[in-house]
């Protein structure tokens, strides 16, 4: 699996091959059982139930997986990243696109279509024309775990991935936005393998605001994650999501 990602030598590549990942055996049986079992307001769809890649500039795919559906939309190459925990089984682990077809989605998309960074304000499914500007979207975790939580040797297994895909990126990447604890975690490991550069002792404090910037690697913004559980109680508002979003666009040079 090391060796599969380390070879992507596209985005589209790298999305297949991640597509096709069986490296969890809990994982894979939980994603397969939730697609098996359905939630009963989607009894009627088929779910997607494998590890759901990357979504956004610059290949913005149209279907599950990369493959089916019209040509992709031509756009820049992405200057921030947005960095999640993992699909949600109902969510991307359905639909086959990250926060795509949940509620955590309506909240991410609303806010990164007022930032001018998506074309629409709804996420709903792989094929529903929505395409980003400037800004991709990955999960540190590939596939939907169980109670949302991944062991840290799903974490580190599934690591490569995202490794490959901000390698893949590097060259324009300048701001990442971790939505969350987990995914702030998920990124020192990246610095060290993809950028070469150590990571900072003690580690950055994770919080809704917090800035890390240092040379040669981009800047890291954290983000409290856009979970119903945050959303709903008004720990994270909309007017916080603008303001994150802001400021990455001006870290990032984004008009
Ligand atoms: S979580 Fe990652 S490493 Fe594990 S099976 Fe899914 S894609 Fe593969």
């Amino acid at each position: 699996m090391v060796a599969r990602a380390a070879r992507a030598t596209d985005l589209a590549d790298l999305d297949g091959a991640v597509s096709d990942c069986f490296a969890c055996p809990r994982l894979v049986a939980w994603r397969e059982e939730v697609a098996r079992t359905r939630r009963a307001a989607f009894r009627e769809q088929e779910y997607w139930g494998r590890p759901v890649p990357g979504f956004g500039a610059p290949d913005n795919r149209t279907g599950p997986g990369g493959s089916g559906g019209p040509a992709p939309t031509p756009a820049a190459a992405p200057r921030i990243a947005l960095l999640g925990l993992a699909p949600a089984a109902h969510g991307g682990n359905r639909t086959g696109r990250i926060f795509t077809g949940d509620r955590s989605g309506d909240v991410l998309f609303a806010a990164l279509h007022r930032a001018g960074l998506a074309n629409q304000p709804t996420s709903v499914a792989a094929d529903d024309g929505l395409t980003l500007r400037d800004t991709r979207i990955f999960s540190a975790v590939r596939c939907a775990p169980p109670d949302n939580k991944p062991t840290p040797a799903e974490r580190d297994t599934c690591a490569p991935w995202l490794h490959r895909e901000v390698g893949l990126i590097r060259p324009t990447l300048r701001v990442v936005v971790a939505l969350g604890a987990f995914a702030w975690a998920a990124w020192w490991p990246v610095l060290r393998d993809v950028y070469g550069v150590r990571p900072p002792s003690p580690r950055p404090a994770f919080g809704h605001g917090a800035h890390w910037s240092g040379t040669a690697a981009p800047d890291l913004l954290g983000c409290y994650h856009v979970s119903q559980q945050n959303t709903f109680t008004g720990r994270l508002t909309p007017g916080m999501l603008d303001d994150v979003f802001a400021r990455a666009k001006l870290l990032a040079g984004v008009d």
